[in-house]
């Protein structure tokens, strides 16, 4: 699946690396007790600390290093053992301290990799170049009033995760599916909740493009702050052949910090990119290097959950399902248990046919997420216990289930009340294949002839007559000896 753009000049490669701000699940911030519910009264959620009133010192929240840790574990990365928390100065308004906590020098966590899922079923993997923790800064209201500006600090303060890929990505669906790949992991690891929407996962694209075959990197611009997957794929399409027209049309691409702009699908200029030297980075005076045991690692290497790509491999092993159906399953840790409870003691294949169709049909159509599905688990295993004993065929299964989807109610029931039951009697299905034989003689003689089709004809002429309760593989059977016998 290579992506190539075909310029004037020739063919270009575009190389691409992401640097996401994933906001740490912890009920405080990363340096004070304050906390960190969304939605919550602007400036309700401020300590002393986040609003950097003189004297006041930052105290490290344990919890944000042990999910710093958990999610270096969970991406297969090294973690330091010391790590420095030093000032990034800049000024902003809503920045009160004049500074942003970060790791510079010193990450908590160092290299790692990711494996991506493409969409035809191969894998590619993206190294990670290191993962630090950092507060989140405030946020400047410029819609609340004509004239003036607010400044909300609830954020302030907040624990983040900057967790920065090598540029090893090279096309839009490989920087889609790198996105989705993380946001799965960390929901699996409960370090973030992966909501975009809601900011709790916030992207930066780095594009640059070069002649296919050259090895340099050519410069880089750096997209900000691109809040979907989808965004996030259109920005790279748009900015990787603004680069390449530049180039072709004897330009340079200057190295510079751009916007996304969702309503027209452009980038645009937003600033000069600073470089690292610009902010002064120092070790924060106020915090001593953080330093791990072996011990507290091992203790929540222990405690890891099982990640999406051991839990694919294992679906396939275990359930006989293929890569992609096994990967759309395991995406999810909730649709990956709901997949578990259906195929424990059943056909597993059958169990995952009717989820990655019926199921994920019906859940994007009422927009849906697994943990709200109106069919549950035990409910969808008992309607496919009853195609399995041949109560209904399964023609009939997906009305059933579209009933049970609106009305709640369970298959069993629903079979009997609307007395759907599949007919196997012979006797039933004979005298419907008899009545329309008996009026298409036309059809008949064309069997004769030796045209097969027409069996499908017949099929589905009886079907429909006995409202598609009867067993297709009897009317099929007893059909052809009718036929032959005619
Ligand atoms: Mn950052």
């Amino acid at each position: 699946m290579t992506y190539v753009i075909h310029g004037e000049t020739g063919d270009w490669e575009v190389v691409i690396g992401l640097e996401v701000h994933a906001q740490v699940i912890s009920e405080a911030k990363l340096f004070s007790g304050a906390a960190t519910a969304f939605g919550a009264a602007p400036n309700s959620q401020v300590s002393l600390v986040d609003a950097a009133m003189p004297g006041m010192l930052p105290v490290l929240n344990g919890v944000c290093v042990e999910q710093a840790v958990r999610t270096g574990l969970g991406l297969n990365a090294d973690i330091n053992m010391t790590s420095v928390f030093e000032r990034k100065n800049y000024f902003y308004a809503d920045l009160p301290a004049g500074y942003q906590i970060s790791q510079y020098q010193h990450p908590i966590v160092g290299e790692g990799t990711i494996v991506l899922d493409l969409a035809d079923g191969s894998t590619r993997e993206v190294g990670i170049e290191r993962l630090h923790l950092e507060q989140d800064a405030g946020k400047s209201l410029h819609d609340q009033d004509p004239r003036r500006t607010f400044v909300d600090l609830n954020r302030a303060g907040v624990a983040l995760m900057e967790i920065v890929s090598k540029p090893d990505i090279r096309s839009p669906e490989e920087a889609g599916a790198y996105l989705r790949k993380l946001r799965s992991i960390l929901r699996y690891l409960g370090t973030c909740d992966g909501n975009m929407e809601q900011g709790s996962l916030r992207c930066d694209v780095n594009v640059s493009v070069r002649p296919r075959g050259e090895n340099e990197l050519r410069t880089r611009t750096e997209i900000k702050n691109v809040n979907s997957v989808r965004f996030v794929m259109q920005a790279i399409e748009w900015e990787a052949e603004r680069q390449v027209s530049a180039y072709e049309a004897g330009e340079s691409v200057v190295q510079e910090t751009r916007l996304y702009d969702p309503a027209t699908g452009e980038t645009r200029p937003m600033r000069a990119k600073e470089f690292a030297h610009d902010y002064r980075y120092f070790p924060d005076p106020d915090l001593l290097p953080l330093r791990l045991t072996p011990e507290e690692v091992d203790r929540i290497r222990a405690d890891l959950p099982e990640l999406p790509d051991h839990k694919r491999d294992r679906f396939m092993t275990q359930y006989g399902l293929s890569a992609a159906d096994a990967g759309v399953l395991v995406a999810e840790r909730e649709m990956a248990a709901y997949f578990e409870t259906v195929a424990t003691g059943r056909d597993a294949k059958t169990a995952a046919n009717w989820l990655t169709t019926n199921l994920f049909a019906l859940l994007n159509k009422k927009g849906l997420g697994i943990t709200q599905s109106p069919v549950s688990a035990d409910a969808l295993g008992k309607l496919i216990d009853l195609i399995a004993d041949g109560t209904i065929s399964g023609r009939i299964a997906k009305d059933v289930f579209e009933i049970m989807a609106e009305s709640g109610s369970d298959a069993e029931t629903i079979v009997t009340e609307r007395n759907l039951k599949q007919i196997s009697d012979s006797g039933a299905i004979e005298a419907a294949i008899a009545a329309i034989v008996a009026d298409n003689p036309q059809q008949v003689d064309q069997f004769k002839a030796g045209n097969e089709k027409v069996i499908g004809w017949f099929v589905g002429r009886i079907m429909k007559a006995t409202q598609g309760k009867a067993n297709p593989q009897k009317v099929n059977e007893l059909l052809r000896q009718r036929l032959s016998d005619a």
